[in-house]
């Protein structure tokens, strides 16, 4: 698996009219892959701003998500970003199970493609994508996890929509601070 992969796989789900999102969308957004990426994140699906411009996290989400990235050493350009699902959900509702579900061949497919050293979750689609939706982000958050179902180390953690809405002093942006600062140091060591 490779860039060429990657861009292979861009190509084709750019005409994915697999699920009723494909209505609604404005273009598909299939992420992005640096070159030399060790990150995978993963989100939940585009927003209003992604589905205009076709590219993932450039909405409020998306600024916090690089500020945080910098501030515990990360370099947004070197991580790979995608969402369990590829066109924006109505009103920027969450994906349903059965969107998920339809979409989720391009995500797996996706992660061989970049092949990274950590997947990092996003919210509660994302970590139903890895772990299955009995469990509560809660709960997965603040470790590393060795055996997802994704084949590779995955950290859990809080979605950026989550620290906008809860604001400074709520939970998730510490949270979500923390996690990626665990990421940054699995990568140090790995
Ligand atoms: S959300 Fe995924 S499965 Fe549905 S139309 Fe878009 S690319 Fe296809």
């Amino acid at each position: 698996m490779s860039r060429q992969e990657w861009d292979r796989l861009a190509v084709a789900m750019s005409a994915c009219i697999a699920c009723d999102l494909s209505q609604s969308r404005q273009r598909v957004v299939p992420g992005q892959f640096p070159p030399g990426a060790r990150v995978l994140l993963v989100g939940e699906a585009p927003g209003r701003e992604e589905d205009e411009g076709g590219e993932p996290f450039v909405g409020r989400s998306g600024r916090l998500l690089d500020g945080l990235l910098a501030d515990v050493g990360l370099d947004r350009s070197r991580v790979a970003v995608v969402n369990t699902v590829k066109c924006r959900p109505p009103a920027n509702r969450t994906p349903k199970r059965a969107e998920l579900a339809t979409c989720r061949p391009w995500l797996d497919q996706q992660v061989e493609a970049v092949d990274p050293a950590v997947v990092v979750t996003l919210g509660g689609s994302a970590l139903a994508w890895a772990f299955g939706a009995r469990h509560r982000l809660r709960d997965m958050r603040g470790r590393v996890h060795s055996g997802a179902a994704v084949g590779r180390p995955v950290v859990a953690t809080y979605h950026p929509s989550a620290a906008l809405r809860f604001g400074p002093a709520g939970e998730p942006l510490a949270a979500l601070r923390a996690d990626l600062g665990l990421v940054a140091e699995l990568l140090r060591t790995a």
